[in-house]
């Protein structure tokens, strides 16, 4: 048989935000799908509509562009070949092989009403039998192997409600083989006949799933540990179809764990913790309630990305900052765990921290620039351009440009208390007169000639540096931890920081 080309899908339910777990099977799909040249496709899966959350698509797409792994194929996306992508919209496509499966006998009408099934799970329960419709109950049950073809067909004339389950066989032992856990054994005996097909003419989970993947060519299903348990079953339809031939590797990623690693992350543990496990901002349009997204949390999505490749997933070697070609040539299956990855809120912040590191000056005074204006300060680029290249070591979110470095646009009008109750004495007020009196004169303002007028101004009045850096800084920013001071003060300009160090002695004397 000739190589397939690699198509891989991502394949969520329309039914609210993306959570991170979900981002990362995207991300693991895309990365699987570059590494083989192949195309990574999005397929909307809408089938149950009493679960569909109205913007819960737009929402996944805008996720998956700004993480920067849009899909090559899918809902706006590629040449349409495989069109349409949402479910809902292939509805007519699916009783075909709904009716393919009946004929093959592989499928049977069932008629029982919901009290039917009810009384058959009571029965069964009292006898302590587990519950379910399967190659022993079904023969108590109304359907088309129980009563006769004439039956069925009036039935059917008459509009009954039915649905379509299939026939699962008794006691089979079904055998496959993941990419990730090796080789899984499930025997039939504890499957039951699930429902394909429903008489709306809307086909269930299963069905749709394996259909459409048969029909886009889906050559390797990658999807959360949650759908090891459909696998059997999606494994014997391909059989049931014989499709087995075209039948995708499948690979079943493991959970994502919360932080102390008992069970799996849930938007509970971002809000009990204080993180984010939606890449977006979303608000529940059922609820009004609004949840906050690595975004506008100030995450840059090339750490957000970075970091969940690693849930989960190690490249071989000891490297953690990866860029995306380099992840897509590391990416392999078989370097996927099998066990479930914790997330760790610190790590994500230290991802950020060195992606923001790495960041160009220009790219983060331009969102500087955007606060300054908003404060509505005028400043050149150029000042605002060396306070980012000054301040970018001590921040982890673009946003803090800002609320770190706002002093470098606003006087301070309050000074850390705990180093000036340290620090300040009655020499203070001597030194600071003193440097002010030494800058004044000054023609060439620099780190260099500020740190010597410093320094002049210190062995005057006998005061060791190691007892006054810190005022100094205080005096100047307010707070006690930042950039080099001189070059601080060399931005700031010599009047500026005269009047910066007059101020901190007149409030602070007083
Ligand atoms: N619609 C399923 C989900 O929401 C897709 C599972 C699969 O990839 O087969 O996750």
């Amino acid at each position: 048989m000739t190589e397939r080309r690699v198509r891989v899908r991502f394949a969520p339910s329309p039914t609210g935000a993306l959570h991170i777990g979900g981002v990362r099977t995207a991300l693991y799909n895309y990365l699987f799908a570059k590494k083989h040249g192949g195309d990574f496709v999005l397929r909307i899966e809408d089938t149950d509509q009493t679960r569909f959350v109205p913007g819960a698509e737009e929402y996944i797409i805008e996720s998956l562009k700004w993480l920067g792994i849009a899909p090559d194929e899918g809902i706006g996306f590629g040449d349409g070949k495989h069109a349409p992508y949402r479910q809902s919209e292939r509805k007519p496509m699916y009783k075909q092989y709904a009716m393919q499966l009946i004929e093959a006998g592989h499928a049977y009408y069932a008629f029982d009403t919901p009290e039917d099934l009810e009384a058959m799970r009571e029965r069964l329960k009292a006898s302590n039998v587990d519950a379910k419709y399967d190659p022993i109950t079904r023969s108590a049950m109304k359907n088309s192997l129980t009563l006769s073809e004439d039956e069925v067909k009036i039935r059917i004339e008459n509009g009954d409600p039915f649905v379509i389950r299939f026939k699962m066989p008794r006691k089979e032992e079904v055998k496959f083989h993941d990419e990730i856990r090796g080789w899984v054994h499930v025997n039939t005996a504890q499957l039951d006949d699930k429902v394909l097909y429903k008489s709306d003419g809307m086909p269930t989970y299963h069905l749709a799933n394996v259909v459409d993947d048969y029909l886009m060519e889906t050559t390797h299903v990658i999807r959360g540990e949650e759908w090891l348990p459909s696998a059997p079953l999606h494994i014997l339809l391909y059989r049931a179809f014989g499709w087995e031939d075209v039948m995708p590797k499948f690979a079943h990623l493991p959970l994502l764990l919360k932080p102390e690693g008992n069970g799996k992350l849930s938007k509970r543990d971002g809000d009990r913790l204080g993180f984010p496990v939606f890449p977006l901002q979303w608000t529940d349009p059922n609820t009004g309630e609004t949840s906050s997204g690595y975004r506008e949390s100030g995450y840059l999505p090339e750490a957000v990305i970075n970091l969940l490749a690693l849930l989960g997933w190690n490249p071989g070697n000891n490297l953690e900052l990866m860029t995306k070609d380099q992840m897509i040539e590391l990416f392999t299956l078989d370097r996927v765990s099998k066990h479930g990855a914790k997330f760790d809120q610190n790590k994500a912040k230290w991802f950020n921290q060195q992606y923001l590191r790495h960041t160009d000056n220009a790219v983060l005074a331009a969102e500087l620039k955007k606060d300054v204006e908003a404060h509505n300060l005028s400043f050149s680029d150029a000042y605002i351009l060396r306070t980012c290249e000054l301040i970018k070591e001590k921040i982890t979110f673009v946003k803090e440009l800002w609320s770190f470095g706002e002093y470098f646009f606003i006087a301070p009008t309050k000074y850390d208390e705990g180093v000036i109750a340290k620090r300040w004495n009655e020499k203070s007020p001597l030194v600071l007169q003193d440097t002010i009196q030494l800058l004044r004169p000054l023609e060439e303002y620099t780190a260099a000639t500020i740190e010597a007028a410093y320094n002049e101004a210190l062995a005057k009045n006998g005061v060791a540096n190691k007892d006054f850096m810190q005022l100094l800084r205080v005096c100047l920013s307010g707070v006690a931890g930042g950039p080099p001071i001189f070059e601080m003060a060399e931005l700031f300009g010599k009047q500026e920081t005269i009047a910066r160090l007059q101020r901190a002695m007149d409030t602070i004397n007083t």
